[in-house]
């Protein structure tokens, strides 16, 4: 069974990759991104809360993010095994993973570290297009629907998410430099973590998984 973590800057293919492995793996898929869209999509107090630091490209606050969290793993699917994505983003969320997997009795298989050449970030991340319905992701160069701004999935008209400007990703990047990037050496100290090359195709990411034993 697979209980992953997939880490990585904005842009080096985290859902491109659990949207791969979810299925082939049977597991859950877990993006605090699209439960933070998806709340303010519903006007919830929290997606309120939320949006304001989205919108900014800043992480937000430990408690809220914490709090999403632990009631997802109130669920009974993560026992079958998920793919964390965007989740932890600092050192207390990983700390307060490390807690909830203890409490539930799961384990962590692996933390994937994504590694990415920056210079593709910003071009992958503004030419990104996702699916509102099913959360599909496309490019606009790369990963194309077969119909242009279509979802192959569900037939529904693509969007561009408010925070893939380039101004916006700019402030995300150093989110990820100064909050996230210390879970490297945070993970790498448990030796749970495992590197890819996420600079290529979401399949060469997958045949790299596979050849990790995956
Ligand atoms: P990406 O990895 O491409 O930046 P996500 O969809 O994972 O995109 O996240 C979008 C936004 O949601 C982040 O910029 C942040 O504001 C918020 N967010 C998602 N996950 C977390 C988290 N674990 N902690 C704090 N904020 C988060
Ligand atoms: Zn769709």
């Amino acid at each position: 069974m697979n209980s992953v973590i997939l880490l990585g800057a904005p842009g080096s293919g985290k859902g491109t990759l659990a949207q791969h492995m979810k299925t082939r793996w049977g597991v859950s898929h877990i993006s605090t991104g699209d439960m933070f869209r998806e709340a303010v999509k519903n006007n919830t107090a929290m997606g309120a809360q939320a949006s304001v630091y989205m919108k900014n490209g800043q992480l937000v606050p430990d408690d809220v993010t914490i709090g999403v969290v632990e009631e997802r793993f109130s669920k009974d699917d993560v026992k079958k095994g998920f793919i964390l994505d965007g989740f932890p983003r600092t050192i207390p969320q990983a700390q307060a993973l490390d807690a909830i997997i203890k409490d539930k009795d799961l384990k962590i298989t692996a933390v994937i570290l994504l590694d990415v050449d920056k210079s593709l970030i910003i071009r992958r991340i503004t030419g990104r297009r996702s699916c509102p319905c099913c959360g599909n992701v496309y490019h606009i160069e790369t990963v194309k629907p077969k119909k242009d701004g279509i979802c192959d999935g569900c037939g529904t008209a693509l969007i561009q998410r408010k925070d893939d400007t380039e101004e916006v990703v700019k402030e995300r990047l150093e989110a990820y430099e100064k909050q996230t990037a210390p879970l490297v050496d945070f993970y790498r100290a448990k030796k749970i973590l495992v590197s890819i090359d996420a600079s290529r195709s979401p399949d060469y990411m997958v045949k790299q998984l596979e050849d990790l034993g995956f």
